[in-house]
């Protein structure tokens, strides 16, 4: 059975179009599926009866299964989703009051290593489809359609489990769902795309002619510090990160985003701030700030709040616009790097 999530409108033409039918059909059946949220083909009233059997043969459209659901004293939601084969993956609904937001993750573990990074104790197993990492946010909205006060998930940010650009094709293809007027009708500027860096696909991520923003893992000011808690960066030095970034900007018309986690005694000094200033200058950047979150097996600690406030302090003297990440759902691991699953049963079947 193929999955008919997995198919941007593009490939959905094309799919029906090698049955012999017009091209059109597949405008209707996106509508079907994603502005009346219909799933039973037979309800699909304006394809004809001979192609709606043709489909049923091939084809279903199936949500991954919620196998664990929690949710924190702020309202946010985690879920540990069960994928068709068994693999779990987690995903995050966060409530901020511009709109609700999803935390989408894009492969099942991570293979990137970050030093800091509880999503990357477990080693990546495989990419997610499109269906799967749409999917994530197809059972969010129907949450929020139980919650019956007519809210849906407005802003997308590929930050969970995985590196989304080293699983370009099927998150692009996730992300063309999302932003279709036909598909959910989330707009480009609302999408957030989360990497460590793989400066290949920053080229080709500006190269797409779409309005979707980038946030990159910077974490570190020099070459030396990230070295010791980025693998990435042995492979992609900053200054071609920072080629990268301007020609993104330069292309796409486009601010990027530079998450910075604050290590205490890693990366949070003053001095550290300097350097980071001076790093993305020329770049038309902001910084946010990211109080880490303690990983029980990990030696990293979070910088006090006076370190914070200097470090922030000092960017903005040196004319960087930068902000604090307001955090969510720490207290159910929710929050940034704390997705993975506790209990390892629920990760074998
Ligand atoms: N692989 C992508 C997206 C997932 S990580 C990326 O690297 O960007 C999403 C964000 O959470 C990244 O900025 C990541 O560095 C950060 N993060 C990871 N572990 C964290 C922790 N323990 N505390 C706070 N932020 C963390």
């Amino acid at each position: 059975m193929y999955n008919l999530y997995d198919y941007s409108l593009p490939k959905l033409e094309e799919l029906v179009v090698s049955f012999g039918e017009k091209k059109f059909r597949a405008t209707q059946i996106f509508k079907w599926i994603y502005k009346r949220k219909i799933y039973n083909f037979d309800e699909m009233s304006d394809i004809s009866k001979e192609f709606r059997e043709t489909l049923k043969k091939d084809f279903c459209l199936k949500k991954p299964e919620i196998f664990t659901k929690q949710v924190s004293k702020d309202g946010t939601i985690k879920l540990l989703l069960s994928l068709e084969d068994g693999d779990k993956v987690e995903t995050v609904l966060m409530r901020y009051n511009y709109g609700n937001v999803a935390c989408v993750s894009s492969e099942v573990g991570c293979n990137m290593g970050c030093a800091f990074c509880a999503s990357g104790l477990l080693k990546k197993k495989r990419e997610l489809k499109v269906s799967e990492i749409l999917g994530q946010v197809l059972v969010l909205n129907d949450l929020l359609d139980e919650e019956g006060n007519n809210e849906r998930i407005s802003h997308i940010v590929v930050m969970g489990t995985g590196e989304p650009f080293d699983n370009y094709e099927n998150v692009m293809d996730f992300i063309r769902i999302a932003n279709h007027p036909h598909g959910l009708e989330i707009g480009a500027r609302h999408i957030t795309v989360s990497t460590c860096g793989i400066i290949p696909k920053i080229y080709d991520y500006a190269n797409e002619g779409l309005q979707i923003n980038l946030a990159i893992s910077l974490h570190a000011p020099s070459d030396e510090i990230r070295n010791k808690i980025m693998p990435i960066s042995r492979v992609y030095p900053l200054d071609e990160l920072m080629k990268a970034v301007k020609y993104y900007e330069k292309t796409a018309g486009r601010r990027v985003t530079f998450e910075y986690i604050l290590l205490k005694g890693i990366n949070d000094s003053k001095e550290n701030a300097k350097e980071l200033a001076s790093l993305i200058k020329g770049t038309l950047a902001y910084v946010n700030l990211i109080p880490y979150n303690e990983v029980n097996e990990m030696k990293y600690r979070r910088s006090d709040e006076k370190t914070v406030h200097d470090f922030l302090d000092t960017l903005m003297k040196c004319g960087v616009t930068a902000t604090i990440r307001k955090e969510f759902g720490s207290d159910i691991d929710a929050a940034c790097g704390q997705l993975r699953a506790k209990d390892e049963k629920q990760l074998s079947r």
